[in-house]
């Protein structure tokens, strides 16, 4: 899934009407990926992806997630895919 723009907008507006910087799991698994390319390439400004890094901070099952997707979102962009194996032992590793 492609994040366009307008959804990171339309979230913040909401997050702001609220008065609250929170995040759930599923919120954290839906941006997580963003994140991921987010950090990779510069700093953070957006709120949500703001609450969503304090929220990994806090919840380690979204943490442990989160460290694969960002090894993934690396080899992708590396063009380095490890083996079956070696993902296997990185997935394991987080239990
Ligand atoms: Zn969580």
């Amino acid at each position: 899934m492609r994040i366009t723009r307008i959804q990171i907008e339309t979230l913040v507006v909401k997050i702001a009407q609220t008065r609250e910087l929170e995040a759930s799991c599923d919120e954290c698994a839906q941006w997580a990926a963003h994140l991921a390319e987010v950090l990779a390439q510069s700093s953070i400004q957006d709120r949500q992806m703001l609450a969503i890094l304090q929220h990994l901070d806090e919840c380690i099952p979204c943490a442990q997630e989160f460290q694969v997707l960002c090894a993934c979102e690396r080899m992708d962009r590396e063009q380095n895919w490890p083996s079956f194996e070696e993902m296997w032992k990185l997935v394991c590793d987080n239990e």
